[in-house]
């Protein structure tokens, strides 16, 4: 099958001896996967789920059933007292917006102790200018750098914590930087050191790709909001659209109140018949992450046998499912997208071009083959056209598609000459 899927032998063969290596790595991932599985499973029991929870609902949706035990289902597998989960919350940019702005007030400010955040919350909260951000009403931002080393700079985290701290913002996943992403034993430790110097500070975690890659979340230490996409981990593959809040009564209730309305909050919202696949995402996800993470660590091992920098590399342990690889040259990132474009069950016949998209400052090449536009839980490549020629790679549903996507990448770059596979 892989001969008449266009993977030559020789490429098989080096991708049969990598994995070949990665028994052990893989069956302590299954392992992880196992708890999640469980623990996901006994939170869907301990909720009574039941098939009238796949019911549609629409209109105001009072009394939705299945959008209001999803929520406790959520709530129950990340150990919060309450939860946000809805498709009128359209991207994790959405929830992560909405659980900043439910929370702060004018003359509140919010500290980044991790550095920079994610680039689409750059407008969000106002570091770039933009129409309705934090900025605008009257709320201020400060940010601590991460050491050289990728470490806390405690020091002056400790300096930047003052009268109108009202909120952190921690990113578990690096993002499309160069930094580590954090362990949740980490940000753990961070969010001890910040309430040890203010206990009411509000820990909100950006936890996008994280989900279920370690045994337990952000909230198990001490995050008073975990917020992240359904088209990423949490969703499973299945979910069309949403985000989630997981965290405190105190801070779900402003969410639901800044989502809907005043007065309305939780108690409006219909879920228009996305239920079913809400669930069952949520119920696959464990999986849908043990498989991903293979793909990732296959690939990192491939690529830094043939002496590509990878980030993480072959060996790290892991903290959410991206995958970094720098080329080096424009050629190697635009063969490894149309590889990756090949392999997908879905658009596999059309190419990737790089083009300028608006918000970057270089032209970019983005592969994806998905069932749900921008899902990125499903196998999905981008590189930005500019020094140091880095791909990064997230998802795929299944381990073998994950494989198979990384194999014919593999063979885009023998066949463009820019690998070689002799030993
Ligand atoms: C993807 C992502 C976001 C934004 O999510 P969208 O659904 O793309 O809006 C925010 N933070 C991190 C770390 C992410 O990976």
């Amino acid at each position: 099958m892989y001969r008449e899927l266009g993977i030559s032998e020789e490429v098989l063969v080096f991708g049969q001896e990598i994995e070949s290596k990665l028994t052990e790595r893989f069956a302590e991932i299954d392992r992880v996967a196992e708890y999640n599985q469980l623990k996901v499973i006994r939170a869907m029991q301990e909720c009574r789920v039941s098939e009238s929870c796949f019911n549609y609902a629409s209109g105001y949706g009072y009394n939705d059933q299945g959008r209001d035990t999803l929520e406790e289902v959520y709530a129950k597998t990340f150990h919060t007292e309450a939860a946000l989960v809805r498709p009128q919350i359209t991207c994790g940019t959405h929830a992560l917006a909405l659980a900043l702005s439910a929370n702060l007030r004018p003359g509140d400010e919010l500290l980044s102790p991790v550095g920079k955040p994610y680039d689409t919350l750059e407008e969000v909260i106002g570091i770039r200018a933009s129409k309705g951000s934090l900025t605008e009403y009257g709320i201020t931002y400060r940010q601590v750098d991460l050491l050289e080393d990728g470490t806390f700079d405690y020091e002056n985290i400790k300096k930047a914590i003052c009268e109108k701290t009202k909120m952190i913002t921690i990113q578990r996943s690096k993002g499309y930087q160069t930094r580590p992403s954090f362990s949740v034993t980490q940000i753990g430790e961070l969010i001890a050191f910040v309430k040890s110097i203010k206990p009411d500070v509000i820990c909100m975690v950006d936890n996008c790709y994280g989900e279920f890659v370690e045994t337990i979340e952000p909230s198990d230490v001490g995050a008073d909001m975990v917020v992240g996409s359904l088209i990423k981990n949490p969703g499973g593959g299945l979910a069309p659209i949403g985000g989630y809040i997981v965290g405190t009564e105190a801070c779900i209730e402003n969410c639901a109140y800044r989502l809907t309305s005043p007065g309305l909050g939780k108690e409006v919202g219909a879920s228009l018949g996305v239920m079913q696949s809400f669930y069952q995402g949520f119920f696959l996800a464990p999986t849908v992450v043990a498989g991903a993470l293979k793909g990732a660590i296959f690939a990192a091992n491939i690529y830094e046998s043939l002496g590509f920098s990878v980030i993480p590399n072959s060996t790290e342990s892991r903290h959410d499912i991206i995958q970094a690889v720098t080329f080096g040259t424009p050629e190697g990132v635009i063969s490894f997208c149309k590889g990756i474009q090949a392999a997908a069950p879905v658009d596999s016949f059309v190419s990737p071009e790089p083009w300028s998209m608006p918000g970057y400052d270089s032209e970019v090449i983005m592969a994806a083959g998905a069932f749900v536009q921008g899902s990125s839980i499903e196998l999905s490549a981008d590189g930005p056209i500019k020094p140091p020629y880095a791909v990064y790679f997230q998802g795929g549903l299944t381990w073998t598609h994950a494989k198979f996507g990384i194999l014919r990448s593999l063979e885009e770059l023998v066949q463009k000459g820019l690998v070689k596979l002799s030993k």
